[in-house]
């Protein structure tokens, strides 16, 4: 196509108004025209990656194909468009610092002061095009964290102003704000809106086109207001209305003709308006879905969603996959004991037990793996739950009841998951798990072969500690069967008892790479199974 195109999003009025969906659903619509898109997401906080982020920070640590601990936007991003990001994908302000800091003390900068301008913008700058620059994409969405008016977010404001100069034609940027109903003057409000964009263009960037978040349709009035005070052209102020699925948002936009729109503005011709088929039809059939899959999550942070967002969102692609709507039931593994169990688990269609750290919640794990056990309902270990799976089976099935991990008990005898080797000698907690995408060898006539349909695959992890495999032979020969091995490390990476409906446990973490139109196969498969039960 010749030069990169790079489309900015920023956010005002509130956070939480949903940048990633709108930055997702602008890559998709660009992406269905035939061009190659990127999205990446610049974080101001000071941490250098979401990784020693807990979960009521930040909600899931999302994990790239190689190895970058990121924030969840980045799984929007993959679920929307099926491509898979890069460390390159998600930089923060402590990074930026960090690459600044290091060429300073390398003495690269030759004596000079080293400041926010030019040499953090530089910085950010570079981290912008590098995308565009060396692997070629058409396009590269750059969504910028917060919102208009922070503190900490001025450096990638100022930054996008630079480039706006430099690119001319090239750049643009998407604003997306809030407009508030009243209920008492039973009006829509614009003038939160109006402050924002004036906020922003007192920083030296006027926004090209206006995203207005809202829970009422806007009329032509409302919006030609908002065009006139805010220096944009009336068919570049679009709504953005609340959908029953995130997955509307992308059909809702190109209703609206927000990809024209930017194909025009950056000088691109208009062509066809793609049919987006294949996502119509995962829409379709999820509407059309009435039936319900009902399934128990089993963790620690049952109040905070965010903190399972992949997972949830694969368990819905895949009970779409299935026809059927998904139900999810948040159990608390602080409060499940053996006495509720059956009130809590009784009725599920299928149980998953969650990936975490440390020991809070944790019994309640062991009680969910053995209450599914016993009763044959299909169990989904993911990471930490696989771990849970494996010591609730040696603790009951080969007798060790103090078997555990040594994460949880340093000092188990029986310890059916150890530390891995590699991991031992770590001080550092930041980046410093197995991370990333490995390999992964399946055994043949298992029901996780049998799944994926394929004897090699790979998978993303996030972990350090391991099942032992001292203990291998005993539990095969018990009944719990390691079907996925690691052929470089031959570490376990799946069990099953293959003797039950459907019990399985993944070292890694499936949720990660299962998207819209490619769901995960564990996930379709467990989602299966559960409808059988
Ligand atoms: N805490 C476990 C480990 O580090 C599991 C991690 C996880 O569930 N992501 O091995």
């Amino acid at each position: 196509m010749g030069e990169t195109k790079y489309i900015f999003v920023t956010g005002g009025v509130a956070s939480s108004l949903g940048k990633g969906i709108i930055s997702s659903s602008i890559g998709k619509l660009l992406q269905a025209r035939g061009y190659k898109v990127t999205i990446q997401k610049f974080d101001p906080y000071i941490n250098i990656d979401p990784g020693t982020l807990n979960p009521y920070e930040h909600g899931e640590c999302y994990v790239t194909v190689d190895g970058h601990e990121a924030d969840l936007d980045l799984g929007h991003y993959e679920r929307f468009l099926g491509i898979q990001t890069t460390k390159a994908n998600n930089i923060t302000t402590g990074r930026i610092y960090k690459s600044v800091i290091d060429k300073e003390r390398r003495g690269d900068y030759l004596g000079k002061t080293i400041q926010v301008i030019p040499h953090i913008t530089d910085e950010i700058k570079r981290n912008v095009k590098l995308l565009g620059n060396k692997y070629k994409f058409d396009f590269v969405i750059t969504e910028i964290g917060g919102t208009v008016g922070d503190i900490e977010s001025l450096p990638y404001l100022e930054s996008i102003r630079q480039l706006k100069w430099e690119l001319g034609k090239d750049a643009l940027c998407v604003h997306l704000t809030y407009v508030p109903f009243l209920a008492a003057a039973k009006e829509l409000k614009t003038k939160p809106t109006q402050h924002s964009v004036k906020e922003l263009q007192s920083l030296g960037v006027q926004p090209d086109i206006l995203v207005l978040r809202t829970e009422h349709d806007l009329s032509t009035n409302l919006r030609k207001k908002v065009a006139l005070f805010c220096n944009v052209a009336e068919n570049a102020v679009v709504q953005s209305i609340d959908a029953s699925t995130i997955y509307e948002v992308p059909l809702l936009m190109q209703e609206q003709g927000l990809d024209e729109t930017i194909l025009q503005k950056m000088g691109l011709p208009l062509g066809e308006r793609p049919t987006l088929g294949p996502w119509k039809d995962f829409l379709n059939r999820r509407t059309q879905a009435t039936e319900e899959v009902t399934i128990a999550l089993v963790g620690k942070y049952v109040e905070l969603q965010d903190a399972y967002k992949s997972i949830l969102e694969s368990l819905s692609q895949a009970a779409t996959y299935n026809d059927r709507k998904i139900k999810i039931e948040y159990v608390s593994s602080e409060t499940l004991t053996k006495e509720n169990a059956p009130e809590l688990l009784g009725h599920v269609d299928g149980v998953v037990i969650c990936p975490g750290f440390g020991s809070r919640g944790i019994e309640g794990k062991f009680v969910a793996a053995k209450y599914t056990r016993d009763h044959n309902i299909p169990t989904f270990g993911i990471c930490l739950g696989m771990q849970c799976i494996a010591i609730e089976f040696a603790r009951n099935v080969l007798g060790y009841a103090d078997a555990n991990s040594v994460e949880i008990d340093e000092k188990t005898k029986h310890n059916v998951i150890d530390i891995m080797e590699e991991q031992k000698a770590i001080t550092n907690m930041g980046g410093t798990m197995r991370l990333g995408a490995f390999e992964c060898v399946l055994k043949q006539g298992s029901k996780a072969f049998e799944a994926y349909g394929q004897e090699h695959i790979q998978e993303r992890h996030r972990h350090r500690y391991e099942f032992n495999n001292d203990y291998r032979a005993e539990f095969e020969k018990a009944g719990m069967k390691c079907v996925g091995i690691n052929p470089e490390s031959d570490l376990v990476e799946i069990v099953e008892i293959p003797t039950l409906k459907w019990y399985i446990g993944v070292q890694f973490h499936p949720e990660y790479s299962s998207t819209v139109l490619n769901p995960h196969p564990l996930f379709v498969s467990f989602i299966k199974a559960a409808i059988g039960k």
